[in-house]
Parts: structure tokens; sequence; C-alpha cells
């Protein structure tokens, strides 16, 4: 299956049945993005324990990429430390923006191939937003993210 095959099942896969799609109840912290280009908004909710990603969700609607990349985004860094999960989003970032040219599956899983949104560079910001959010949901911003670069 070649990368492009296996993007767009992902998308398709997850934008159809989004994993941890629902908000956190109990001590959690949350934040909001909002991506005005396409329209996706998210709220992403974060519990940390020890400092570690105990449980991690989101709300919210949009294009079926955003909503495929937040779905990706809890299932990867639950269980992750807070600064496992903060460099991810970088790499991520990087990633998607077309900073970093090879990514490797073994390291960043599933999400590596979201570096095939790249090739539509409309949709950057939208497989972007949920890792934006979710920056600002770790370090308890109040404001909603606006997707910028
Ligand atoms: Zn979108």
């Amino acid at each position: 299956m070649s990368i492009r095959e296996l993007y767009q099942d992902l998308i398709l896969d997850h934008g159809r049945s989004p994993r941890n799609l629902r908000p956190l109840e109990g001590d959690h912290r949350e934040a909001e993005g909002n991506n005005p280009l396409c329209g996706d908004q998210l709220t992403v909710y974060v519990q940390l324990e020890d400092d570690r990603v105990a449980d991690v969700s989101f709300t919210g609607e949009g294009c079926a990429i955003s909503q495929a990349s937040a779905s990706m985004m809890t299932e990867q860094v639950k269980g992750l430390s807070r600064d496992e999960a903060e460099a991810l989003a970088e790499r991520f970032h990087d990633l998607v923006a077309g900073e970093e040219a090879l990514p490797d599956p073994d390291e960043l899983g599933k999400i590596s191939v979201l570096a095939g949104v790249k090739d539509y560079p409309t949709r950057v910001k939208c497989a972007t937003l949920a890792w934006h959010t979710l920056k600002a949901a770790l370090e308890g911003w109040d404001d909603v993210v606006t997707t910028e670069d």
C-alpha cells in the first residue's frame, strides 16, 4: 500500500469513527482551537497525572482531516509525559509543514502518514489544529488558539 493510499485510508477511518471523541470529566485542562480558514473547531481535554497524559480526548466539528488528526493525536499522546507530548507536537508541525523530509514511522507511528497533507497546503492547518490545541491545553492557556502559520 502506498503512503498516499494509507493516508486516505486513515483519514477516512478516523474521520468516520473518531477515537476519544468525548469531553473529560473531573480534574482536567482543556483548550479551544479554531481554524477559520476551514471552519474547524476543536476542544482538547487533557488529564495529567504525575506530569503524564493519563487521558486525552476532544470534541468539535470540522472537516475529515481535522477530525482524523485529532483522533490520531489522542491515540498517540496518551501515556506520554508532558514533555514528550509537547515534543511530538513540535515534530508533527515540522513534519506537515514539510520541514522534515522523511518521517520515521517507527518513531512517529501512524501520524507520520499525515505527512501526506503536505501535498495539500490548504489542509495543513486542519491537520495541525489538534496539536496546537493540545499544546495550549498542556500549557494551561486560557485563550482560544487560532492556527497562524
Ligand atoms: Zn479543515
